[in-house]
């Protein structure tokens, strides 16, 4: 065995870890993420990591393809830096890696299965369906399918496992450059509360109707949002700026955009890879910059654009029922983003008062374990109704509510797993009853 674990603080059996953001009851870890932890460096990782090794149950398959995950990420961060010019320094492979190809190798021992590969050849399993390793793995029968490597880059499997091990690759990130820059262009074009969770919810939007912008888009943009950094350029440009990639052009552009999700498609295979998206005949979009186009960054199409549909499509399908109208009110990214939507449940007559409030939050993830692992409910917004809304495409999927359900139980208390229409029937029934 290659694989040597970090260095840690042992931690008796069955106590409570003091390492900030583990937390490990019984034979589970659960990592996630508070906003001032976003800086958790990759060794520090592979010492949470190494300690789950220490800690967590062996037979916990889905801790050791996280880590796999997490691993691969850095892996292929490197590679991309080294492709750059950039001399990397770290002669290890990951932490995170080494943690989990020795937690599957110990599996593979305890199944008598075979011991001599090495990390190339635990490199290649990654680019099959976990259901082909040559180890049995307690997965799902859909995770089972999944592989961490498509094409040389991670699946959206190992995206959603190393986000939840919090690594810090690229499109992490970019997110949370993105993130700030949404919080801090909003924070600096309002002067009320108001107008700041307004801006926020704007510009959050726009960034999920919008793959594809031009320069001239962009001054309107600053138009309306006018506020400035100390250097004298506008806050929203700044958004612009990490969230898209600008590249300059002269002309008309013309663009296939998909009919379902509208993120950009070329002629030769106009198939979007958006997840659930039915796609259709992709529409022409001829777009008349002055000099400069602007494309979504991968990762803002991956962390807001594509899972931030189905919250636009669950607050359309509420703010156009007239059935709804003066009955309920609608709020997207509550406070800031503390939630997806907040549903307000109005009494009849000419001063409303809030009835009931219920919140949602709208999640779109190829791995209902993952999902349900890294899932928190957001304390600060007190709700009656607390929703865990799923696409369609997520719900219908064999074992996927039944596995997310036994992720949550005991760990997330009182929030219902619903999909995105039995959501919707629910609240036209609860505005009926509260306000015939
Ligand atoms: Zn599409």
């Amino acid at each position: 065995m290659t694989a040597k674990s970090a260095p840690v603080d042992p931690v008796p059996a069955r106590e409570e870890c003091r390492t900030p953001d583990v937390y490990f009851t019984g034979s589970r870890i659960n990592w996630f993420r508070k906003p001032e932890d976003m800086g958790t460096s990759l060794e520090e990782a592979g010492a949470q990591t190494a300690l789950a090794e220490l800690q967590a149950s062996p037979d916990d398959d889905y801790l050791t393809v996280t880590l796999l995950a997490a691993g691969l990420a850095e892996i292929l961060h490197r590679r991309s830096r080294a492709q750059q010019g950039e001399t990397i320094e770290e002669g290890l492979l990951p932490p995170a890696w080494r943690v989990g190809f020795s937690r599957l190798w110990w599996r593979c021992a305890e199944q008598s299965g075979p011991l001599d590969w090495d990390d190339l050849r635990l490199l290649r399993w990654c680019a099959e369906p976990f259901s082909t390793w040559p180890v049995i793995l307690d997965l799902s029968p859909t995770d089972l399918q999944q592989t961490l490597l498509v094409d040389e880059q991670l699946s959206e499997f190992a995206e959603q496992g190393a986000r939840l091990a919090h690594v810090d690759v690229e499109a992490e990130w970019v997110e949370r450059q993105v993130y700030e820059a949404l919080r801090s262009t909003a924070a600096a074009n309002g002067t009320t509360k108001k107008e700041v969770e307004e801006a926020y919810a704007y510009l959050r939007r726009y960034l999920i109707d919008h793959t594809v912008i031009t320069d001239r888009t962009v001054l309107s943009l600053e138009h309306n949002f006018r506020a400035k950094d100390s250097s004298g350029r506008t806050m929203v440009r700044g958004l612009i700026d990490v969230a898209y990639r600008s590249r300059p052009v002269s002309g008309p552009q013309r663009f296939l955009l998909c009919p379902g999700c509208h993120n950009v498609v070329n002629d030769l295979a106009p198939s979007c890879h958006t997840p659930g998206c039915l796609g259709g005949d992709p529409l022409v979009s001829v777009l008349e910059p002055l000099a400069v186009v602007y494309e979504q960054h991968r990762a803002t199409r991956l962390y807001f654009h594509d899972p931030g549909l189905v919250e636009a499509r669950i607050i359309d399908a509420l703010r156009d029922d007239e059935r709804l109208a003066g009955k309920v009110r609608v709020t997207a990214y509550p406070e800031v983003d503390v939630l997806d939507v907040l549903v307000e449940f109005l009494s009849p007559g000419p001063n409303p008062v809030v009835l009931e409030s219920w919140g949602v939050d709208a999640k779109d993830q190829v791995s209902a374990h993952l999902l349900g692992r890294g899932f928190i409910w957001p304390q600060r917004l007190p709700c009656t109704g607390r929703f865990l809304a799923l696409p369609m495409h997520r719900a219908r999927q064999p074992q996927y509510v039944t596995d997310l359900r036994s992720e949550l139980d005991g760990r997330v208390s009182g929030v219902v797993v619903i999909d995105e229409q039995r959501l919707l029937k629910r609240i036209r029934e609860r505005a009926e009853e509260l306000h015939p």
